[in-house]
Formats: C-alpha cells, structure tokens, sequence
C-alpha cells in the first residue's frame, strides 16, 4: 500500500470510557470480521482482562474502509494497554502510530488516566481527534465533556465527534476523521530496514510472535533481520498483518504493521522499543529513546501448600516467557519456605501475575507485603538497591536510604477533597497544584511510592466512594528517614513480615502490627510476647497471655457430636499452620497482617 493510503492511529482513554466497544465498531462497520465471527471487545483476548475490562498488553489490527471520497484505505490501530503500571509499553506504541482518537466517557468526563494517556499522545507528537461517547444515555452532557477536554487537557475540541459505540452512531464520522484529519505516515522505501518493536508475546504454535512497524525500507520472509539492542539475528518465518487474526503478507513496507516471527525462543530476547534492521546492509542508528520497562515493586510468592513449590517454580517460568517485565529469583523465609521474589512494573502487574498462578496454574500462594526497591548508600560509599526489606544491611553500615517518589494526579468531585487532601498528607505527601474544572478538582501530590504500594487505591476509591480517578508517574529519589522494622514473635524475627517505614511513622505501624498479630496467632500454652523493633529496639508490644482452659470446655457437658466437630475444625486448621519457633501461626494471620488498614 503506498503512504498516502495508510492511516496509523490508536485509541486513548479512561477504563470503562468505551475504547474496547469503539474498537468493535469499526471492526464491524468496515466488516473486517464476518458477523457470525463477532463477539464483544475482539481485541481484549485474555481472560483476565476480559473480566477486569484492562487491555495488558497492546492488540492490533488491520481495518480496510472504502471512504466516502471513493479511495480505499488501510486503517491499523493499536490498541494500548490502558493502565500506568504499562506507561512504558503504551508510549512505545504510541510512536509506532501518527494519530490517536481521545475517547471521553459524555456521562462522566475527563479523567486521571485520560489524561496520562493523552500526555503521552501529545509527547508523541499526535494528530488527536477527541470522540464523546456514550450518547445513548440521558446522561451525555457533550458541551460539558468539551468545556473540560479544553480547559484540562488544552486542545480543541471543536471538531470532536459524538458517538455511541453502542449503537454504531457516529461511527461513520469518526472513520471519516481517520481519514481525513490523521496525518499519513512518511519513511522511504529505499533506505535501510528500520522497523520498531512494538510488542511481542509467546504462541504455543508459533514461538515468539514480534509487533511491528516499519520506519523505512521493508521486509519479507526469509530476510535475515537484526534486533540491534542485543546483536542478535534470526531469519524471519512468517511475515503478516493482524485482521485480527494473523493474514500472511508477503511483505511489510514503510509505514505498515504487522507481524514476524523468526523461531525466537524467549520474549525476554525481543526488547519493546527495540529497532530492527538487515543483518547485512542495516541502517546504522537506531531509532531513538530505548528505555526498557523495570520493575518497580517487589513482593515475595509463596505456595501455601509447601508440597506445591515446584509447581509454582513452573508456573512462574512460563508466565515469565510471556511477560518479560516481570523478574523473579528464589527466595526462602523462615516463616513461609520457599518462594519467589518478584518484581512488578507496579501493583496492577503483581495483582495480575498473581491472579494468573492462582487461577491458571491452580497454586494458592502467600503474598508478602509489596515493597518498593530501596536506593541504600553505605558509609564506605558504595550504594546498593534493595528489593527486600529482610536483606536491609546493619545500620551502623548505611550512611542513608533514598526511596522512590512518584508524582500522582488524583481527580475528584469537589464534596470528596478534603478527604483526599487528608490521605495525601498521612502519606508524607506534598501538595504540588490545586486547580478546577467545573465541579471537579484536580489535585497533583508528590507522593513517597512505597506509601501507595500498600492499600493507597482502596482508601482512595473508599473515601470517595470511588469517585476519585487516580494516576502516576515514578519522578525519581529522594533520601529519607528510612528503616527497617522487624517484627518479633516470642523474641524470634518474622523476616516475611518486615517492611521499610518511615521514621515517623515506625510507632504507627508498628502498633497497628502487635495489635493485629496478636488477634490473628492463636494462643498457646505459654505466654507470647509480640514486638515491632527498630535495630534491636523495641518501639511497640503486646502480649498473647497463656492458653488456659481446653479448648472443648466452653461446650457444655455431653454433646459429643459438637465436641468431635470442633476437635476436627482444630486439626484441619493445623493443616495451615506455619510453625514459628515454638509458635504456630496461621497463614491467614500473614495474609490479614500484610493488609494494612
Ligand atoms: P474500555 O475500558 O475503555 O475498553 O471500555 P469498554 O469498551 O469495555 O466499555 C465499558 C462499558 O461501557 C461496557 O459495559 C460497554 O458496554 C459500555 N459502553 C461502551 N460504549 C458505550 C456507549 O456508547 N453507550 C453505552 N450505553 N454504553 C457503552
Ligand atoms: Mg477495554
């Protein structure tokens, strides 16, 4: 197809705002897909995101419309991940595309994560044609959806298209503006392969399966192509485009996107952002701002059942093959066994990964408390990151802590600020703006991470009813007053429940802590001392006083039946028990000690 033919765009939006359900409509308006084969949200193929409504990973796929001024176009969208904890991933897709339509929910308005995913559209220099949704519901409010995208975002809305992905109106409209408003994409035909890795992923049947889109020159099948990050060469197999399913081309040209595969065994070998080129003959630079994606939060995976250890170790290597920004290495804690470290782009990837073990893999698992990695500076001037609060060095080694803050940007209806600016400021937060667009508030904190890992999303949407919409980037380091608090249960350490807190805060938390255990461990026939401590200090306590009376005493007299019943409840509950020293501790005690509340 010859450039002036091709439009290249993709589809931003808040969750929910509709971008799944507009992606349906063209497929079906420009009848890419024969009727008896559509089924709701086509691009969204994994079950997960099928039930949490998240794309995780980009989708593509090639449309053909006939416009209305009689040429045929080819149409490629991409459909990017929508969550933040993917930042990285949707402004690489982002520059494999020259336009993006801002899908804006009519009924609710602008949102947090509209306006992360439009930032990046801006930065990747976009044509951006806004589209109000949801006209269907008496709710629509267009002149006000408008006001805000001009106030909020400051681009123009005067040419913004209103649309019901629900009912098909409007969607003719909007493929007009693809059309007519997109710019098309430029690259020379003649010049060396330059092609972008937009994506890749891990297919039983065919081995790793790369995105992408060509820059300059062109490919086909059998050409020897190179990722230029790390050197490597593979001869391509099979060349083709997404209709959604895969079509083999013969070739793919300037400005086109589609897919190879070249008998690659690992994901892990095909870095998004990567440039490919020839082998012989390559271009020699390639193309800007390579800058993987790296975990951010880590937390320890533990089977609940021991015995399921090597099944979590091959569950985890196969999800790895598919995700290669997620990391992980054994680990072993006194009180859970053995396990996995894992690192996480942020806390939708962790719940994610974690939900796919539990569910794909049939493993429950233990999941210690999310941590953020720690910058730790020596006092004889080396510096090393720390991925768990276990392995924090003695303090009379560490010169100082840095930790990560991030710069968040919370929405809100008015009658909830207060509430939020409150959360904020009990999270070592600093206000950076306040300003308004209509009823609605939106505030930007600088935000300590380590202090949003916990539970920060749930006491947000709590006290706003889940009003708030709430996105952030990571901005950098800063020192602080860290340290490492450990937990001690009859005097011994529960390494799997230390965690890095700020100063300040250490008595809070660790107060809350004792409290919580000491409701959670069951009492024994001695006396259990719960302490937090700080460096061998101890800074809270509590008691577990002695178990006196059987168990079975407080049923009256002869009511075997209930007496049997209760002994049995008994044994099956030692089953998930985590002997401790001398203490049993049940595994639910970690999992509700590790929810902070
Ligand atoms: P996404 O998260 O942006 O991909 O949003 P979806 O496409 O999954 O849509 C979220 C919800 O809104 C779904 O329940 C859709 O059926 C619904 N929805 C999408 N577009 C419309 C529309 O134009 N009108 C109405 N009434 N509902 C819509
Ligand atoms: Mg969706």
């Amino acid at each position: 197809t010859d450039l002036a033919h091709i439009r290249n765009f993709s589809i931003v939006a808040h969750i929910d705002h509709g971008k799944s359900t507009l992606a349906d409509r063209l497929i079906q308006a420009t009848n890419t897909v024969p009727d008896r084969d559509m089924k709701e949200q086509l691009l969204d193929a994994m079950d997960i995101e099928r039930e949490r409504g998240i794309t995780i990973k980009a989708n593509t796929v090639r449309i053909e419309y006939d416009a209305l001024d009689g040429q045929s176009y080819v149409l490629n969208l991409i459909d990017t991940p929508g969550h933040v904890d993917f930042a990285y991933e949707v402004s690489r897709s982002m520059r494999a595309v020259e336009g993006s339509l801002l899908v804006v929910d009519s009924t609710q308005g602008v949102e947090a994560q509209t306006l992360a995913n439009v930032y990046q559209a801006i930065d990747a220099d976009h044509e951006i044609v806004p589209v109000f949704n949801k006209i269907d519901l008496p709710a629509s409010d267009i002149s006000r959806v408008a006001e805000q995208v001009e106030d909020v975002i400051g681009i123009d809305a005067s040419g913004a298209i209103a649309v019901s992905a629900k009912t098909g109106e409007g969607i003719r409209e909007v493929l007009e503006a693809i059309v007519h408003r997109l710019p098309a994409p430029t690259g020379d035909a003649d010049a060396p392969l330059k092609a972008m890795l937009v994506d890749s992923w891990y297919d039983p049947y065919l081995g790793v399966v790369v995105l992408v889109r060509v820059m300059d020159g062109k490919m086909k099948k059998n050409d020897r192509v190179m990722f230029m990050q790390n050197g490597t060469v593979h001869q391509i197999d099979k060349i083709g485009v997404f209709r959604p399913k895969m079509q083999d081309v013969k070739e793919l040209g300037p400005g086109e996107i589609g897919f190879i595969t070249a008998s690659i065994k690992q994901v892990r070998d095909t870095k998004v952002g990567d440039t490919i080129t020839h082998e012989k003959k390559g271009c020699e630079k390639p193309l800007p701002g390579f800058n993987p994606s790296i975990p951010v939060v880590f937390c320890g995976l533990f089977p609940v059942d021991s015995a399921e250890f090597e099944d979590l170790r091959d569950a985890i290597e196969k999800l790895a093959l598919n995700d290669a920004s997620f990391s992980y290495e054994m680990e072993t804690s006194a009180a859970l066994g053995f396990g996995f470290r894992c690192g996480f782009l942020g806390l939708l990837h962790l719940e994610v990964v974690r939900d796919r073990l539990e569910r794909e893999y049939d493993i429950e698992l233990i999941t210690t408390a999310p941590s953020v990695v720690y910058n730790i500076y020596m006092k004889d001037g080396t510096m090393q990151e720390l991925h768990n609060p276990a392995d924090m060095p003695d303090l009379t080694y560490v010169d100082h802590v840095e930790e990560p803050r991030i710069k968040a940007t919370i929405m809100v209806p008015d009658e909830f600020l207060g509430d939020v600016l409150k959360l904020c400021q009990d999270r070592r937060g600093i206000q950076l703006d306040l300003t308004y667009a209509g009823s609605r508030a939106m505030v930007v904190y600088d935000l300590p991470l380590n202090e949003v890992v916990f539970d920060f999303y749930d006491r947000l949407k709590s006290v706003t009813k889940g009003y708030a919409s709430f996105d952030y980037s990571i901005e950098g380091y800063r020192q602080d007053n860290l340290v490492k608090m450990q937990i001690l249960v009859n005097d011994e350490p529960v390494d799997a429940l230390s965690m890095m807190v700020h100063r300040d805060r250490a008595e809070m938390r660790g107060r809350a802590m004792c409290e919580k255990l000491k409701d959670l461990i069951p009492r024994h026939m001695f006396k259990i001392p719960i302490q937090a401590a700080i460096g061998g200090k101890v800074i809270a306590r509590e008691t577990l006083s002695a178990l006196r009376k059987d168990v079975t005493a407080k049923c009256y007299g002869g009511d075997a039946t209930r007496k049997k019943k209760l002994l049995e409840k008994q044994k099956a509950g030692k089953k998930k028990m985590r002997q401790f020293g001398k203490v049993e501790i049940p595994q639910e005690a970690f999992i509700s000690a590790l929810k902070m509340d």
